[in-house]
């Protein structure tokens, strides 16, 4: 009956959810061991100039490589990291390997992603400056990745982290552009220098003419900024056609390069190309 029916799924319920909490924390307790076995990695994907030959930079993407689950998601580790203290040991780690990484290309910049917890935290800016003078990497070759997320509670803070972390000239990328809050407040208030605009207008702009309207429009609006524009997540030539024509002036995404190890990408930056020069870094290397 539908009394017992009710009770099952209350049953059910309980049950996933107690799943979910259990995966959850042997994530948080295999997460706070991963740096001290050996299991995290960093990749580096190419970001292209606007014709697809130059490669401009890197972005930085953390993989974790477990006995337990095989390689897991960042998508999946890092949020559960910012509810703890750990992303401030995972982002350490990551910075100093983007820092060593980067010190190795002839001119490229790496593209770091900070999260909302690891921008907030006391004293950001001379915590990254700090870094870079222990790595003895220019900030002009350290781009530095927010959502909006991390602007949104406490806008004042953020934006005198922002005004001083230009003023040593680090870049600073606002990532996912497009599925935050307030995207056009933000775009105003606060120094930025480039918006990777959120690989779901990508992709739905071969099928949404209204998706290609609003890349179009933001490109507009960052050249009458000054801003660079990132397109994120480029897989297919007809998604690359598009973009071309809207006049951005970065692309990243598998149809130009996966992630790749830390050695590949010193070939790839060295060859300053992922097409003619330097054919072995363009092998997929699935994420
Ligand atoms: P994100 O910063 O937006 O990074 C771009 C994501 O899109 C990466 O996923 C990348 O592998 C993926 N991607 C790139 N090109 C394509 C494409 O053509 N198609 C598709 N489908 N995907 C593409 P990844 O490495 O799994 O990272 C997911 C998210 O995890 C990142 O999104 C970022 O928010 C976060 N993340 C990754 N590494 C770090 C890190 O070191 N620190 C922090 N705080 N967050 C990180
Ligand atoms: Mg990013
Ligand atoms: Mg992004
Ligand atoms: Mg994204």
């Amino acid at each position: 009956d539908a009394k017992s029916q009710g009770q099952n799924h209350v049953c059910l319920f309980d049950e996933a959810l107690d799943e979910a909490l259990r995966l959850r924390h042997r994530i948080e307790s295999g997460l706070a061991q991963a740096i001290g076995r050996g299991e995290l990695a960093m990749v580096f994907q190419p970001i292209l100039a606007r014709d697809g030959l130059d490669v401009a930079g890197f972005e930085a993407l953390l993989r974790w490589d477990t006995e337990e689950w095989g390689t897991i998601s960042p998508a999946t580790f890092i949020p559960v990291a910012e509810e703890t203290a750990l992303i401030h040991a995972l982002g350490d780690w990551v910075l100093e390997r983007s820092l060593a990484a980067v010190a190795d290309w002839p001119g490229q910049y790496v593209s770091v992603n900070f999260s909302p917890r690891q921008f907030r935290r006391p004293n950001f800016v001379g915590y990254v400056v700090e870094r870079c003078q222990r790595a003895g990497v220019a900030p002009s070759r350290l781009q530095i990745e927010i959502t909006e997320t991390a602007i949104f509670d406490d806008v004042d803070h953020a934006a005198d982290t922002l005004y001083r972390l230009r003023q040593m000239g680090f870049r600073i990328a606002l990532d996912d552009f497009g599925t935050g809050y307030s995207s056009l407040y933000n775009i105003r208030k606060f120094p930025l220098d480039v918006l990777k605009i959120d690989r779901s207008f990508v992709d739905a702009m071969v099928r949404e003419p209204a998706a290609a309207a609003a890349v179009q429009a933001v490109v507009h609006l960052a050249g009458a900024l000054g801003l660079d524009v990132v397109a994120e997540g480029v897989e297919t030539p007809a998604q690359v056609d598009l973009l071309r024509a809207t006049g951005v002036s970065h692309l990243q995404g598998f149809h130009f390069g996966y992630p790749l190890t830390r050695d590949d990408a010193s070939k790839c930056a060295i060859a300053r190309s992922i097409i003619q020069d330097a054919p072995d870094c363009a092998a997929p290397q699935r994420s």
